[in-house]
């Protein structure tokens, strides 16, 4: 049932199209393979990878062995590569090798079971280099124990060398240049080999960051390369809730659980249908706010699990029914995170489980 009252999700795919193609100018000749894992950072793998399919993307990347399957089976007979990043994880030989992944081999005993799974034939792997962030990945020795006994590889085509990046936000950090070199270094050891090191911030680091292949994710979903708005990236997903209701809060009363804000005037507040379990983080208050009749809108006390408070003094066209954006193209979703000490990453993967979710653009 569609309650013209529930919280509303809009995914824009022609705005996707338009970051993938911002992002292909950022790359050069290298490929874009996105990053859709977590469901493509929560706005429906699907669709997304259907869009992004039209546009011309071949290679996908999900972090879990499941995300893969279901990505292989949603593509139907579209043969893209899905890489995962997890890797070949203890038991996942079989299902990685039945849906047709690659996995992103992280550690020396991950090597060893995908050459063994190997058994009747060859399969195609990515490698992943640790250059400095200290998540997944072999260290620059392991993979020189790795390639002093070519017998661990010998099943395996090895389609591309990984690492990624740790501050590729902050153009200005070290560590860019100083991971830059080392993957360089690494992946000598490895001629022929095609080489992926940019995410979002990585593509705008600069050419020497490019290589063969990016893997953006955030960019093409609205968010920033260096956590605030950049002009080349539009504004794909937008949340907007209802009011329920609107109340004038006299002067020295509060408002909502633990009397959190104090009304040092009469206030005229919007009772908004939006609340923690749709995603609002809990500490939005007290920086966060919505987009209202043409202007940002302070949120007043603490969320709740369903509701928030907003000020709309001198706002006519408050009234019970009429929509405000939680984020979205008026309000972009890094401002939206920043005000509640997160990230736009955050944000998009917990957009509300409930309400209607609603696509724009042609999806194929
Ligand atoms: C999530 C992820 C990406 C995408 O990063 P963005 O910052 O969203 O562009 C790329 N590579 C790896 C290894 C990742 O885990």
């Amino acid at each position: 049932m569609t309650d013209p009252h529930d919280i509303r999700v809009t995914i824009d795919l022609d705005a996707l199209a338009l970051n993938y193609a911002a992002l292909r100018a950022r790359a050069g000749d290298s490929e874009i393979a996105p990053a859709v894992k977590a469901d493509a950072y929560g706005l429906g793998a699907a669709p997304v990878v259907d869009r992004l399919w039209s546009e011309g993307a071949r290679s996908f990347y999900v972090a879990r062995l499941a995300e893969g399957v279901a990505l292989r089976r949603s593509l139907g007979d579209r043969l893209a590569n899905i890489y995962v990043l997890d890797g070949a994880t203890p038991g996942a030989g079989d299902a990685l090798e039945g849906a047709n992944l690659i996995p992103v081999l992280n550690s020396l005993p991950q090597v060893e079971a995908w050459n063994a799974q190997a058994r009747s034939g060859r399969l195609r792997a990515a490698l992943h280099v640790d250059t400095g962030m200290n998540r997944l990945g072999l260290r620059p020795e392991e993979l020189k124990v790795l390639l002093a006994s070519t017998d661990r590889l010998k099943r395996l085509d090895l389609d591309l060398v990984v690492s990624h990046l740790a501050c590729a936000d902050d153009p200005e950090h070290p560590l860019n240049a100083q991971q830059r070199d080392r993957f360089e270094e690494a992946s000598r050891l490895l001629p022929g080999v095609r080489r992926s090191l940019a995410n979002s911030g990585g593509l705008f680091l600069g050419e020497a960051y490019r290589f063969d292949q990016a893997r953006p994710g955030v960019s093409l979903y609205g968010g920033g390369p260096q956590g605030r708005p950049h002009p080349e990236i539009r504004a794909v997903a937008k949340v907007e809730a209802p009011i329920l209701q609107v109340r004038v809060v006299p002067r020295g009363e509060s408002i909502g659980y633990g009397a959190g804000w104090t009304a040092s005037d009469n206030t005229r507040v919007a009772i908004v249908a939006a609340g923690y379990a749709d995603g609002v983080p809990r500490a939005a208050f007290p920086r966060g706010e919505v987009w209202f009749d043409g202007a940002r809108r302070p949120m007043l006390g603490r969320v709740s699990m369903d509701l928030i408070a907003v000020d709309v003094t001198d706002c006519d066209p408050a009234r019970p029914g009429a929509m405000v954006e939680l984020f979205g193209a008026n309000l972009p979703v890094d401002d939206a995170a920043d005000a509640a000490g997160t990230t736009a990453y955050e944000r998009l993967t917990r957009l509300t489980p409930r309400g209607v979710r609603r696509y724009v653009g042609a999806s194929r």
